[in-house]
């Protein structure tokens, strides 16, 4: 059996953890060092080499010199300033950092929440790791929603998201000539990204109309900082001369023939609906294509759990949470985009309510440096009316399914394609993505439907019924040897006296 991670020989270690926080975004930064400076001992677990999440995603910090992105990035001041804070508390053995730890599962306890995680930080060896206490904060964000095309399966079509991670994360371009397309505004900061690294982007095609944004004025005009981000996104696109479609979508994308890449993609004006209007189909020529339409909650961890979900208004269910970021299972928390999805700046006020719910709920004896509760109270508020009215305002075209062939493949792991959803909704038995899974194996492949998932519902299921990932005890795929680990190991990564 491999030994748990030797911590180092702090006094604070021998106190046992107060909180165990899973994702080092924005939200679990935020409640990491706010339950830190109340005086928890605290746990902060992630998958990743560097904290940040999504929203800050960094190379390794040993790499960072070679690859500096920081220019990529936005509100670094708070991410510095949570990195310091998060430092001094590392320093004293009150903060343990565990990066490059997937946690693939957690459980409850008699006395709170039993975590097992991974530590994938010295491959080809993984270890087990197993984490105990009385609180869990899950903040495991979110990931790409998929929208399956004619050619979406080709090499050089990525995630919007996924072309975003491999600049922030390691300065990589993955193409010279670039189309983005789905709907959002995260759309944006990709065609800035990619343009200031030297790619050329050749459209950004936006689903939406523009106008749809006019009817709801009361959370724009709340949310000023987003129309000055909206206001320099668009300068950086005239800068770049990156033309923004609006009402337009990607429809296909061919290969060339030599190696298969895409090669063309092609595009179409859009009706209300989001079905292509005749006529009006472009090819453009493209080595690279990236497709986003919004983003799915990442739920893993908390279904197993027990936690009662909600409908996130964006076609999407998210954990539900009181006024102070509780789930609906004791001593569970939740915040940033588990909780639906609403950008760094909500995740950030979410990440510090939840943690002084922790505090408050656990009788912690002080609270320094916690910024008062109504002030981000209002500000969680006010960003989640925005996310509302973003979400009504760049919807899933209802007609998109207009866009499929009937061998297009939906789900790409197990090759299963439209023609073959469409059979066994059409011939009655399914109705939801779990019954076209038993039936077709969609989503019974290596991603285990967070890819097609949201698609096949959509192709499936009544149009206002929010989709609801499947229940899977096992986040991450884990050695037998890890597995085994974490059953006999009496100790865990935070036990008073290493082992
Ligand atoms: C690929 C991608 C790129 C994005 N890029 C941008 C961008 O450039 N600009 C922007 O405004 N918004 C971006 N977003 C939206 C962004 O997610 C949010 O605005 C913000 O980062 C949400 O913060 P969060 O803390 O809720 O989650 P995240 O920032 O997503 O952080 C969640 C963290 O949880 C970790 N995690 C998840 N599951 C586990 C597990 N089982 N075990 C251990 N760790 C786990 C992840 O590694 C991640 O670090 C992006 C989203 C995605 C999916």
């Amino acid at each position: 059996m491999t030994e748990p991670r030797e911590l180092g020989g702090h006094a604070a270690m021998h106190e046992p953890l107060g909180l165990v926080v899973v994702g080092a975004g924005p939200a679990g930064m935020a409640a990491a060092a706010t339950a830190l400076d109340g005086g928890l001992r605290v746990a902060l677990v992630d998958a990743g080499s560097a904290p940040g999440g999504q929203f800050w995603r960094h190379p390794p910090d040993d790499a960072r010199d070679a690859l500096p992105t920081e220019d990529l990035h936005h509100d670094l001041r708070t991410y510095r300033a949570l990195r310091t804070t998060l430092a001094a508390h590392e320093r004293t053995g009150r903060l343990i950092l565990l990066l490059d730890h997937h946690v693939w599962t957690a459980a409850r306890a008699a006395d709170g929440f039993t975590v097992h995680a991974v530590d994938r930080g010295r491959p080809p060896e993984e270890r087990a790791v197993v984490l105990r206490a009385p609180a869990l904060l899950v903040a495991t964000g979110a990931y790409d929603r998929q929208l399956p095309f004619p050619g979406w399966d080709l090499p050089g079509v990525l995630t919007a998201g996924g072309l975003q991670s491999l600049l922030k994360g390691g300065g990589a371009v993955a193409g010279r000539r670039v189309v983005l397309g789905g709907t959002g505004p995260f759309l944006l900061p990709v065609a800035t990204a990619l343009a200031a690294r030297g790619a050329e982007v050749v459209a950004v095609c936006e689903a939406a109309a523009p106008s749809a944004w006019l009817r709801h004025p009361a959370p724009l005009l709340r949310n000023p900082a987003k129309w000055a981000e909206a206001a320099g996104y668009a300068g950086t696109l005239a800068r770049y001369r990156i033309p923004l479609r609006t009402r337009t979508g990607i429809v296909g994308a061919e290969g060339d023939g030599r190696d298969g890449r895409v090669a063309v993609v092609r595009t179409a004006s859009l009706d209300a609906d989001g079905a292509p209007l005749p006529g009006t189909e472009r090819r453009i020529e493209a080595d690279t294509v990236g497709v986003g339409w919004g983003f799915v909650p990442q739920l893993d961890l908390l279904l197993p759990l027990g936690c009662g979900l909600a409908d996130a208004g964006d076609g999407t269910t998210a954990a539900a949470v009181d006024a102070g970021q509780r789930t609906t299972v004791p001593g569970l928390y939740a915040a940033g985009e588990t909780c639906g999805v609403g950008g760094a700046a909500l995740a950030l006020s979410e990440g510090r309510v939840a943690a002084v719910s922790v505090l408050t709920d656990l009788s912690a004896p002080g609270r320094p440096g916690v910024r008062p509760l109504a002030a981000e109270r209002r500000s969680v508020a006010r960003h989640r009316a925005f996310a509302r009215a973003m979400a009504q305002a760049h919807p899933l075209p209802s007609a998109w399914p207009a866009w499929l062939t009937d061998d297009t493949t939906v789900c790409r792991c197990e090759e299963v394609t439209a023609g073959a959803v469409h059979a066994v909704r059409d011939g009655g038995p399914a109705t939801d993505h779990r019954q076209v899974k038993q039936l077709t194996r969609a989503g019974m492949g290596w991603c285990q439907g967070r890819m097609c998932g949201p698609a096949v519902h959509c192709l499936v299921a009544a149009r206002t019924e929010p989709y609801t990932p499947a229940e899977r005890l096992i986040a991450t795929p884990v050695t037998l040897g890890a597995l085994a680990d974490s059953v006999d190991s009496p100790t865990d990564a935070t036990s008073s006296e290493p082992t």
